[in-house]
This record gives C-alpha cells, sequence and structure tokens, in this order.
C-alpha cells in the first residue's frame, strides 16, 4: 500500500514530509500505516511573514460584504466537490453519517457565515459595537466603539475528531474578520484536511496568503507570535495548560482561546414518565450522542442523570438500542458506529473505562464486541459502554474523568437542585441537556446551572421534530463553555468574528465619529440637499444629506379625524380633563402615529424614483408632546448606506420631527431600499 505524503502549504508553496520529522498516521480500520506527514523544512517566520504581508492587506482591502460573497463562494465550491471527502474520512473510523456532521457541517457554517455577515454587517472594512455614547452636554464631543481586523494571524490548532468541521468553524469568522489564517489539524487525520485545504486553494477563490496549512509538528511557530495574533486552540485540556502557558505568549499578550475537554450531561425532567414522548427522547439522545462518531465529540453525553425511579427504565431503553448498534467497517453503508481513532485512544478510552468501573456497575453492551467487515483487534474498535452509578455524591470519577470514546454513566438525582449540583460538578462544560415539557423544570436547571455550562438544550414533544440535537453545536450560538471547557467561546454569530478584531473607544466630536464609522452621527454636518434625496440613486446620495420640510400645523379636527379613521380613541386624544390629569400631557394631545404619517407626507417625493420600498423604522422615540395648534418640520437625513444585491441597497435615513419652537419632538430611524 502506498503512504501518502501529506503536505503543508506554506508561503504559496505545498512542502513535502521529510523522513527526519514524518509522523506516521494509521488507518483507524485496519491500524496500517497510511500516510505520513511533518516537514523539517517549513520556515515558520516566513509562513507569519507571507500571511501579514500579503494575506492580511489582501482580505482587509475587502469589505465584510466581499469577505462574505468569497466565504459563500468556498462553501459552494466545497459543496460541489466533497464526495472525495468522505472516502478519505473513511480511513479515519467515520462512518458517512459521522462524515456528513464533519463535512457537511463545516460547509453549512461557511454558509451561515456568509449569510450573517452580508445581513449583520456593514459593507465596510469596520464594524461599529453597540450605539454612540453621549460624552458631553451639549454633544460636540461622543464616543462610538469601533472593531477593526487585527494585523496579524489566526493561528488554528484543531482536534483530531473533525478534520473539516474544526477547521471551518474557526476559518469561517477568522477571514469574515478579515484576518489570514494559518491551520494546523491534528496529525491523525490532517490527511482530510488537507485535501480540503486544497479544494480551497485551488477554486481560486482566496487571496494570496489568506490561507496556511501545517502538517505536522509547529516547531518554535508559537513562540514567534505578536499580540496582533489569535491562538484559537481545539483539544485536550493537558495540551491546553501546555501550549496557553507558553512563557513568549504570556509575556506578549497574545490572545488564546481554548475548547476543551468537557463531562457534557443529559437530565431527565422529574415531570416526564415512562409512557411520555419526553422518554423516548431522551433515550435517543443518549444512544446517538453515545454512539456517533464513536462517542469522540467533545458535545457527547458523558453523564446521564434521571430521577431514581426512572433510572432502571432508561437503563433497559438504553442498553436494548445499544444492543442493535452494528459496529463495523465505517465505509460499509449498514454500519452504525466505527472504530475510534487510533489503538493508542483506544488504549486511553479503557484505561479510563476502568477508572469508572470502580464507581459504577457496568451493564449493557459491555458483554462483547461484534465487528462486521473489519478486522476487530486490528482496528480500534470498542463496544459502547453505560455504566451505573448508584452513588454520584460520593462519586468522583465520573464527574473529572472524559473517557472520549462510547462510554457514559447514568446515575440518579433527587430533585432538581440535587441535578444542578451534579451538573455543576463537571468543572465547567459545553452543554447540558434538559429532557422536560414542563417550562418550569427547564427554568430552574437553566437557573442553576448556566453558570457552568457554555449552552443549555431543552428539548420535548414540541421541538424534537425540528431540533439539531443535543451534540450539536450551531454557527448561530455560543460554543464554549466556562472551566475545564477552557472558558472559550467559538461561534456565535458574529460574536465569533469579534475574537479576531480589535475594540477600540473612539472619541471625538461628530464629524470625526461619522467619518471614522462611515455612518452620519446626530450633531454632525448636515449637508442642504439641493435635488430631493428620494430622486437619488442608492449611489448618488451622500452621508449627511438633508432634506428639511415644510411645516404643518396640526389641528383639533386632524386628531378627531385620525381618531376615528384608526379607531384609537385613546383618551390622551379626546378627553382634555383626563388627558391634563395624566403626569405626561398638557391636554389633549396628536397621536404619535399620526405625527408618522404626516412627517411621511411631509417628506416623501411621490413620484417613481429610486426608492423602492419603506421597509421599516426602527428606534423611535416621542420626546416630547404635540397639541392642536403647534406644527411639525421634519429633519431627513442620510445616516448610513449598506448594498444588498447588485440591484438595490438600504438606506437608513435619521428622521426629527421639531415643533414651531425648533425642539425635537420624535426621532427615528426609517429603512428604505434604493436602486443603485
Ligand atoms: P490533543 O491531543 O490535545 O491535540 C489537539 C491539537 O493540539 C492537535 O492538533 C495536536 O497536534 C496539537 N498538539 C498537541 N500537542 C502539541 C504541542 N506540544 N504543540 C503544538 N501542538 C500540539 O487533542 P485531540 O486528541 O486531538 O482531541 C481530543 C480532545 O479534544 C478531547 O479531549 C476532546 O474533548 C477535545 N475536543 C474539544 C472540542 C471543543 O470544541 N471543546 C472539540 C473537539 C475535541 P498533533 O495531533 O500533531 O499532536
Amino acid at each position: 500500500m502506498t503512504v501518502i505524503d501529506v503536505a503543508s502549504f506554506a508561503a504559496g508553496k505545498w512542502i513535502h514530509p521529510t523522513n527526519d520529522a514524518a509522523r506516521p498516521i494509521e488507518s483507524a480500520v485496519t491500524g496500517e500505516i497510511i500516510a505520513r506527514a511533518g516537514s523539517s523544512e517549513l520556515d515558520y517566520q516566513a509562513m507569519l511573514d507571507h500571511a501579514k504581508r500579503v494575506g492580511g492587506p489582501a482580505l482587509r482591502e475587502m469589505t465584510f460584504h466581499d469577505r462574505a460573497r468569497m466565504l459563500k463562494a468556498i462553501a459552494t465550491h466545497l459543496n460541489d466537490n466533497r464526495s472525495g471527502l468522505y472516502e478519505l474520512a473513511f480511513t479515519t473510523g467515520a462512518t458517512l453519517s459521522d462524515s456528513k456532521i464533519d463535512i457537511d457541517g463545516g460547509i453549512g457554517t461557511m454558509f451561515v457565515y456568509a449569510s450573517k455577515g452580508r445581513r449583520e454587517l456593514p459593507d465596510s472594512t469596520t464594524f461599529l459595537d453597540g450605539d454612540l455614547e453621549q460624552l458631553s452636554r451639549s454633544g460636540t464631543f461622543v464616543g462610538q466603539h469601533i472593531c477593526t481586523p487585527k494585523l496579524g494571524v489566526g493561528i488554528q490548532i484543531n482536534a483530531f475528531n473533525f478534520p473539516v468541521w474544526g477547521m471551518l468553524e474557526k476559518l469561517a469568522p477568522t477571514l469574515l474578520a478579515g484576518v489570514p489564517a494559518i491551520v494546523k489539524p491534528a496529525t491523525t487525520t490532517c490527511h482530510v484536511t488537507e485535501a480540503c485545504v486544497r479544494l480551497m486553494l485551488d477554486s481560486g477563490l482566496l487571496p494570496e496568503g489568506s490561507l496556511q496549512l501545517i502538517t505536522g509538528g509547529i516547531g518554535d511557530l508559537l513562540e514567534r507570535l505578536t499580540a496582533q495574533d489569535v491562538v484559537s486552540f481545539t483539544g485536550s485540556a493537558q495540551t491546553a495548560l501546555l501550549l496557553k502557558s507558553n512563557p513568549h505568549l504570556l509575556k506578549n499578550a497574545v490572545p488564546f482561546i481554548a475548547e476543551q475537554d468537557s463531562l457534557n450531561s443529559s437530565v431527565l425532567g422529574p415531570d416526564v414518565t415512562e409512557s411520555a414522548p419526553e422518554f423516548e427522547l431522551f433515550v435517543d439522545e443518549v444512544v446517538h450522542e453515545m454512539t456517533t462518531k464513536a462517542g469522540q465529540k467533545c458535545t457527547a453525553i458523558r453523564r446521564i442523570m434521571a430521577p431514581e425511579k426512572l433510572v432502571q427504565p432508561a437503563l433497559d431503553q438504553i442498553e436494548a438500542r445499544l444492543d442493535a448498534i452494528r459496529i463495523g467497517n465505517p465505509s460499509d453503508k449498514d454500519t452504525h458506529m466505527g472504530p475510534l481513532i487510533s489503538q493508542s485512544q483506544r488504549d486511553d478510552v479503557m484505561t479510563i473505562a476502568t477508572q469508572l468501573e470502580d464507581e459504577g456497575r457496568a451493564v449493557g453492551a459491555n458483554s462483547g464486541l461484534n465487528v462486521h467487515g473489519a478486522d476487530a483487534a486490528a482496528g480500534a474498535f470498542v463496544a459502547p459502554m453505560v455504566y451505573h452509578c448508584a452513588d454520584p455524591d460520593s462519586a468522583k470519577h465520573i464527574h473529572e474523568l472524559e473517557a472520549f470514546g462510547p462510554i457514559s454513566t447514568i446515575m440518579p438525582y433527587r430533585d432538581l437542585d440535587h441535578a444542578c449540583q451534579l451538573l455543576n460538578r463537571g468543572g465547567g462544560s459545553l452543554v447540558a441537556s434538559v429532557i422536560t415539557h414542563d417550562p418550569k423544570v427547564a427554568r430552574h436547571v437553566a437557573v442553576g446551572s448556566a453558570a457552568w455550562h457554555g449552552r443549555i438544550y431543552v428539548n420535548d414533544r414540541v421541538s424534537m421534530k425540528e431540533s439539531t440535537g443535543h451534540g450539536s453545536p450551531l454557527p448561530h450560538m455560543l460554543h464554549g463553555g466556562p472551566g475545564r471547557a477552557g472558558g472559550g467561546e467559538e461561534l456565535g454569530g458574529i460574536r465569533g468574528v469579534m475574537h479576531y478584531m480589535q475594540r477600540t473607544a473612539i472619541q471625538g466630536s461628530p464629524d470625526i465619529i461619522s467619518a471614522i464609522g462611515e455612518t452620519w452621527v446626530p450633531n454632525s454636518t448636515k449637508t442642504p440637499c439641493e435635488q430631493h434625496p428620494f430622486t437619488k440613486t442608492f449611489h448618488e446620495l451622500e452621508l449627511g444629506e438633508t432634506l428639511v420640510s415644510e411645516s404643518r400645523e396640526i389641528s383639533i379636527e386632524d386628531i378627531e379625524t385620525f381618531a376615528h379613521f384608526t379607531g384609537d380613541t385613546f383618551y390622551a386624544h379626546m378627553n382634555e380633563e383626563a388627558a391634563k390629569a395624566n403626569p405626561f400631557f398638557p391636554g389633549r394631545v396628536a397621536h404619535g402615529y399620526l405625527l408618522l404619517s404626516f412627517a411621511a407626507g411631509l417628506f416623501v417625493q411621490p413620484d417613481p424614483g429610486p426608492v423602492l420600498a419603506n421597509t421599516g423604522l426602527s428606534d423611535l422615540n416621542f420626546q416630547k408632546p404635540v397639541s392642536a395648534g403647534d406644527s411639525i418640520r421634519v429633519h431627513l437625513t442620510v445616516k448610513r448606506k449598506t448594498p444588498r444585491n447588485e440591484e438595490y441597497g438600504e438606506v437608513r435615513w435619521n428622521v426629527e420631527l421639531t415643533n414651531q419652537n425648533d425642539e425635537t419632538v420624535a426621532t427615528y430611524i426609517l429603512h428604505t431600499m434604493n436602486a443603485f
């Protein structure tokens, strides 16, 4: 059998393994050496320089929207060419459905970031974090937090279990932020990562220098990093500790995000009976989590908690379901569960299993290992195992040891406070699930244990058909957890992008803040428009361009007509005495919605033109009542422009309504879609 040379991609060149540095990669199924990776010819400084001198500037030239479009194109390319990746992944022990989680899940994550980048980030190179802060009495000195891309490299060190998702879930937010990446996959599965990197590079969609790959060791790479770089690590707590305590990283305050191991749990609610749909759902989730990827998932359920009286019925069901799991060659379509990644991983898992057995009785499918289509001894196969720990309070190992395989322990809890205590004894985990149909139970557990968990997943008969599963990190939601889970956060939508950007507080005059943030802010210069802004195309409109309308007097007849026409005869508009008694009003006042409607009548330009639609209104504030006899005027200012597609973009307008004394009576942001 030919041994595959798994290359690195450094400073624009593929570097092949060298005999002095190459590490062997074995097939999880046969134990044979199938590949090797690692080279002594890698020049780590040249890689960093290439990323910083070539990749970073190219990415920073692009706006968030350009980068989001690039991510979408890469995800589409991977999606169209992913079949070869499944083939390679069989050698890692992954079945086709395991690989779909890894490969399709990774591509899906990239698609989500592409879409969020277009919808939630501006078509700009800076991101405004939060609202404008007023820092002075008359508003001539204001503040705004902005985020700009770090001027370094995202160093991504990944675990073996997700060779594709593990890379793409970090790469998508990094590239969207405008930061180049150097990816270092775990050696045991780096041949799959390398194939995926080749697909991305061959697509020609990435700017030069934005993606490099190290297969094998990282040499002294960490010693060369600066505070502008970010290390994003996934793996065991032991390796995380070793790497993050590197004195050079500490001395230079190099950001280090750690996603470590985790003793995730699932709790069956006390409201659930054996005949309730939630009971079967609980068993399904537990068995699925134990056997998917042969339990080698950072989010897999390691501790199963049930009310005392339901422990035995749950165990019986779990045992029956595990007995039906067909273990074997992952490339066989009837196989439910393949082997672990390697013989040494199997040894580690079995050693921990022995320790767990000290505290719990082994039950269920522990009796034998029946492997189909492969040699049970040559491959890294293990049978799924459940332990029953009757006294979880005195136990220690079950709350401390992670067996990274198809192994879990079931334990009873007395009441919900006890369940929370047990959950929290995991010392910080990625996810806890609660299977309950009772919102009070869900709230009790969420309040009692959220501080120790990165994610709480609640499932019941209502959400079970559409829910995504205890173990699936979603790009929209945070992935990470406190304590032993590493204290890191990944994903979580745009939050994940911010790890690769620097947040800076900018202080200055309104004009300065408008220019830096590419968003007009109140009290900055308004340019009177010579032509009605609704007659201008998206590209013709300029920030700060302002239309000041005619004024319109509000009469008592207007208020009454509006009240009867809409049915809004609230006393503040119709009953002078009752309105006066109200602390907010001087007497009968105009409806806020009447003011909005009259405002539209004052600022619109009625003819067909570049304004395609009014898509919304936000941040509405009524600041001063308007009585009959008062008049209003509108100040309409172009605040921000965001292209949406090839034909039109969104314009946000600052709208201010003033009265005859130039006092502000209402403000809001109007959203329109304008043709290019
Ligand atoms: P690992 O042994 O800690 O390795 C993780 C990564 O660190 C690999 O890329 C590895 O590369 C690298 N590495 C190890 N020693 C290093 C060193 N001295 N210098 C530089 N890099 C080094 O973990 P694993 O066995 O791959 O993964 C299993 C663990 O990851 C489990 O504990 C699991 O819970 C955890 N995990 C957590 C998450 C999460 O999101 N929280 C996700 C998946 C897995 P080599 O392979 O080349 O040594």
